[in-house]
């Protein structure tokens, strides 16, 4: 078997919380259980929502926590011509087509599909604008003219395109034992690939990056299951290896809600501050806390 690669890949749009210790800590342990390596990857596409100080965050953190991870860290901003170089190459095929539509107007047309008109995996209605069938020489027209636009897959093309079916491999870090899932990634409609103002989005970066990084096992959260079919189906236009997968529960807060930062839950480094100790950081995630040998599920 090669040797075993993990990485734990947050967005510095907040501060770190227990969530993402749990996460990291997690992946963490099982490279050292396996002998595999750590990485870390800063995504940070996002030029509006990333900022150094929550990068910063995000090293003070971890090595608060006791991890370690391999240098130079990969960071997705500063890859955007890999990303835009593969963009180009699902446009040349014909998969991908300009959207110029506002999020306003996004919404709008979603709603004028009525209320059963199918949502994204996120809850996001799936896109239902005119762009997809704009004459070639009208798209050609307003890219010319510098209408913002983002690019989005046709999700019928890609299927096409992908023989299927696609499958991924579900990975319990417990037992070893894995299962095949089926992947739907119909389920996200014509997906952002190329956003208006980066040429990828969250699903396309990720997915070349776990492949030039060698990523051999995915460890994040349930949150983002559903997105690995959308992840597979990408792997297969571009011919790369697929990971196993593991998407470990979330950390739940006091009111039963996942921990987020949108719910404000405590920065690591508000606890950090209040003196709280990376012990008991560990002991505060509870059932999740890695020590070597111990179940990553909790007992109950
Ligand atoms: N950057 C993503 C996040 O912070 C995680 C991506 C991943 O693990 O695939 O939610």
């Amino acid at each position: 078997m090669p040797q075993p690669v993990f990485r734990f890949a947050p967005s510095p749009n907040g501060w770190l919380h227990l969530g993402h210790a749990a996460s990291a800590l997690l992946n963490a342990e099982l490279a050292r259980r396996m002998g595999g390596r750590f990485l870390l990857r800063i995504e940070d596409i996002d030029a509006q929502r990333s900022r150094p100080e929550f990068e910063a965050g995000v090293y003070e953190d971890l090595a608060w926590l006791g991890l370690s991870w391999e240098k130079p860290v990969l960071r997705q901003s500063e890859h955007m011509a890999r990303y835009a170089a593969a963009l180009e190459t699902l446009k040349a095929r014909g998969l991908l087509y300009p959207c110029f539509c506002t999020r306003a107007q996004a919404a709008r047309f979603a709603a004028e599909k009525g209320a059963d008109w199918p949502r994204d995996p996120d809850g996001a209605p799936l896109h239902a604008g005119p762009c997809r069938a704009l004459p070639a020489a009208e798209r050609a027209r307003r890219i010319a003219d510098g209408e913002p636009h983002a690019w989005r897959l046709a999700m019928d093309a890609a299927l096409a395109d992908a023989p299927g079916p696609l499958t991924w491999t579900d990975w319990n870090p417990d037992t070893g034992a894995t299962r095949l899932v089926e992947a739907r990634p119909v389920a996200w409609g014509d997906a952002v690939l190329g956003r208006k103002d980066a040429p990828t989005s969250y699903h396309l970066a990720v997915v070349l990056d776990d492949a030039l990084q060698g990523v051999t096992h995915v460890v994040r959260g349930a949150d983002l299951e559903a997105a690995t079919d959308l992840h597979r189906l990408l792997q297969a236009l571009f011919g790369l290896p697929t990971p196993v997968y593991h998407h470990h529960p979330l950390l739940l807060d006091a009111d039963g809600r996942k921990l987020a930062k949108s719910l404000d839950s405590t920065p690591l480094r508000q606890l950090r501050a209040e003196g709280v100790t990376p012990e008991e950081a560990r002991a505060r995630i509870g059932w999740f806390s890695v020590r070597p040998g111990s179940s990553a599920r909790p007992s109950s």
